[in-house]
């Protein structure tokens, strides 16, 4: 558990060691305003036992007020139905073009509108207890539905997949300290995952102007203070992946 971020009425907390070896590490975060709490991309049915347990050091696990899941994928939302259950006061927050895949993953009698709130594709605001937490649209990148969240009071990113990297387990460290050695694990899961520079480009405009601290991926190392996000964007910006490449 890593403390990114601590005030008197704010933390940002991130567990990057819950994921069994032998399969892609996943970053979850939980951001806690006053009396209000945000899980961000609570990761597949392999971390669930070990976060429930882990984020009651933070915030006890039936409290907590939101999750966010920024896309479908299993990583992220595997053990969705399973947070469902056990939390049963939150808001589920998801994007909207998921929704009607739901009962898939979901148990039956699921309260969409109540408890699950889909995000329009244009993104939209949460109030956190006073801290206006931002879902910025990042539409294929990779998936067509995605958002990434900005928390304007630790001025953090969570990015998603955007920026994420797959390092070997030995290779891995909690923040980017050697940038070539980053793109390394960084840039061909950019050309593979990613759909175009286009989306990449459409996404950076939206976060422009944002003042950012650090960015939390969701896997791989977080990259951490102004220069380093800077360049992470900057190499974003240059890039050539997905359909460029066909
Ligand atoms: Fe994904």
């Amino acid at each position: 558990m890593i403390t990114l971020f601590e005030s008197s009425d704010h933390k940002v907390v991130v567990f990057r060691d819950l994921t069994p070896r032998g399969i892609v590490q996943t970053n979850q975060a939980v951001i806690v305003h006053r009396d209000a709490s945000l899980l961000i991309d609570a990761g597949g049915r392999a971390v669930f036992q070990r976060l429930l347990a882990e984020i009651a050091r933070v915030v006890p696990a039936p409290r907590i007020s939101y999750i966010f899941f920024s896309h479908q994928d299993p990583d992220v939302l595997g053990a969705a139905a399973s947070w469902y259950v056990s939390v049963p006061e939150s808001r589920i927050l998801l994007p909207a073009v998921w929704l009607r895949f739901l009962p898939h993953v979901f148990p039956p009698d699921v309260a969409i509108g109540e408890r699950v709130v889909p995000i329009p594709d244009e993104g939209s605001t949460l109030d956190l207890a006073g801290c206006e937490i931002r879902f910025i649209p990042a539409h294929f990148l990779h998936s067509p539905g995605n958002f990434s969240a900005y928390d304007p009071c630790s001025r953090t990113l969570f990015s998603g997949d955007i920026l994420a990297s797959l390092p070997p387990p030995e290779e891995d460290r909690d923040f980017v300290e050697d940038f070539s050695t980053y793109l390394r694990y960084a840039e061909h899961f950019h050309r593979r995952y990613m759909a175009s520079s286009k989306a990449v480009r459409a996404w950076l405009s939206r976060i422009e102007g944002l003042e950012i601290e650090r960015v939390v991926p969701q896997h791989g190392p977080i990259i951490e203070g102004r220069d380093k996000v800077a360049a992470a964007l900057e190499w974003l910006r240059e890039l050539r992946c997905g359909v460029d490449l066909l």
